[in-house]
């Protein structure tokens, strides 16, 4: 895999083009273990959904694809016993994904993690600050593009009457959270950020 270097250039022509590499690396490191990206970002997803989100639906709108796409994706994780569908006992027409035990065991050889073993030579505060900055950046962009935030309870505008620490309710569902819960991931999160900006064109 070539690593380029660029000559100087202006900051704002430095984002989108090393927002790119970084992406194409990274996509490229993730044909490993007998597995391509889109199977291991829905193992990530499926070890942190919380129960609103860990459906085929939820699935397909954290991976930005078709529900038939991700079809293909579970239908091919199955097979190899690393996730397990269900039918919801509430709503027979529901299905319920759950990640297995050798799903997580194969979770721990995540490719991504490299990712971060790069940043090393880093300072922790700066590797916050640029943890933090990832952050913003993906928030601002699925405000622009009306596109499902995903995040924890913790940072959800839905909360009501809980920290990180444990406790609270859902203020979409009304109900109760526990520790556990506020540590998971949701479709229906949402920063308090509302406000739709135009796509710049
Ligand atoms: S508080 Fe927000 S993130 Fe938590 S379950 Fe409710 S909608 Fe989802």
């Amino acid at each position: 895999m070539r690593v380029l270097s660029y000559a100087p250039m202006t900051i704002s022509d430095a984002f989108p083009v090393l927002v790119n590499r970084l992406s194409r690396v990274a996509h490229a490191m993730q044909f490993s273990n007998g597995l391509n990206p889109a199977q291991w970002e829905a193992l990530r997803y499926l070890d942190r959904a919380n129960r609103y989100s860990s459906t085929p639906s939820a699935l397909a709108d954290y991976l930005g694809t078709t529900k038939g796409t991700v079809s293909q994706t579970l239908i091919a994780l199955e097979s190899k016993g690393l996730v397990r569908r269900d039918r919801c006992p509430d709503d027979r027409r529901s299905i319920i994904l759950t990640i297995t035990d050798l799903g997580r065991q194969v979770l721990a050889e995540d490719p991504l993690c490299q990712v971060y073993a790069a940043t090393e030579k880093v300072p922790e505060s700066q590797r916050e600050q640029l943890a933090d900055v990832m952050r913003s950046i993906l928030d601002d962009l699925c405000v622009r593009h009306n596109a499902s935030q995903f995040g924890v309870c913790g940072d959800c505008c839905h909360l009501d009457g809980g920290d990180c620490e444990g406790g609270g309710t859902c203020g979409v569902t009304g109900d109760p959270l526990d520790a556990n819960d506020l540590e998971r991931i949701c479709i229906d999160f949402s920063s308090g950020s509302s406000v739709t900006r135009p796509v710049p064109k």
